[in-house]
């Protein structure tokens, strides 16, 4: 039986099994980290300069190009270089990103209290009815320091008449957003990136366009009262929309709070229920370029 076992994994053959899937599973996982990436950064430029250079590659082995494929093998290492210099910063954030989600990050933040959130939405509510303008950023799991500019620190109890005074124009730190994070105002007057491509957007001012920009980097969600109008918008996930009502603001903040902040699930949940559509395309573009890369040139019988 012992033998049999030790047989068995002495097996050439399924030596070569193990490292094929091994193989398939870390491009897989690489590639997932990618999109997932793309998708909560809205860096959809990367993906279609990805998409391009990868789909060039693949069509060249397929249709076994010789020129093409031999300039691509040849030039790869030119081109990740070139690739690196050109998106620098996105490729920094993924760094940043990837090694906060592979650690546990999300540990050391606090998720938002329904305590806390009411006072935000009295705040709210008190400061769009006075046509205040005000920005408030409610931290995700989304490290943010690297998008803030400028402002102070607090580390302050959230209170209605503290977000009130702050944003009181006559007071000196109103400028600026108020950042909300393990249920304290961690920073106020900051200073927030600014959407691009927001001529879309008409006559709303930099105001709207810093929540929005912010929003397009980062999963925080933005509330914004416009001075203007009285209006209070959320920026999230790459858009902005104005509330029709300040009642619906309860619900979008319980949802965003359960979407960042999960009850503790047993880790399989997560690898079966989240993020399937993404899982599924990694891994059939991994198992793609085993076939096309690996399985075709021999290697894996070496
Ligand atoms: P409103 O509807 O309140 O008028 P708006 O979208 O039209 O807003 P502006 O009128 O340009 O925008 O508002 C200017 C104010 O927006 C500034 O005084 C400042 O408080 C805030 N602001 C401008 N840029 C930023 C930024 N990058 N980050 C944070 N706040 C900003
Ligand atoms: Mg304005």
């Amino acid at each position: 039986m012992l033998n049999n076992l030790i047989g068995f994994f002495q097996n050439a053959q399924f030596f070569t099994c193990l490292k094929g899937f091994f193989d398939i599973l870390i491009i897989a996982m690489l590639i997932y980290a990618v999109l997932i990436f793309i998708k909560q950064t809205h860096s959809f430029f990367i993906l279609w300069s990805l998409l391009i250079l990868v789909g060039i590659g693949l069509l060249s082995k397929v249709f076994n190009l010789g020129l093409t494929s031999s300039f691509f093998e040849s030039f790869l290492p030119s081109f990740l270089i070139i690739f690196v210099i050109i998106f620098q910063k996105e490729v920094r954030h993924f760094v940043e990103w990837f090694l906060r989600s592979s650690g546990k990050s999300s540990v050391n933040k606090i998720p938002l209290s329904s305590h806390v959130s009411h006072i935000i939405i009295n705040a709210v509510d008190d400061l769009a009815k006075k046509k205040i303008g005000a920005l408030i950023v409610l931290a995700g799991k989304f490290r943010l320091e690297g998008f803030l500019e400028g402002g102070w620190i607090l580390g302050g109890y959230v209170s209605t008449p503290l977000l009130l005074s702050i944003f009181d124009p006559s007071s000196p730190g109103h400028d600026g957003a108020v950042v909300i994070e393990n249920n304290l105002v961690k920073r106020f007057g900051a200073h927030l990136p600014l959407a691009e491509n927001f001529q879309r957007f008409g006559d709303l001012g930099t105001r709207h366009r810093s929540a929005l920009g912010l929003a397009q980097k980062t999963d925080a969600l933005v509330i914004v009262v416009s001075e203007e109008r009285g209006t209070i918008s959320l920026a999230r996930n790459g858009s902005i929309e104005q509330l029709s009502d300040i009642a619906v603001l309860q619900k979008i903040i319980d949802d965003f709070v359960k979407e960042k902040f999960p009850a503790q699930k047993a880790p399989l949940y997560n690898v079966f229920t989240r993020n399937i559509a993404e899982k599924a395309i990694s891994l059939a573009l991994a198992v793609a370029f085993w076939l096309l890369f690996i399985s075709r040139s021999g290697v894996i019988n070496k």
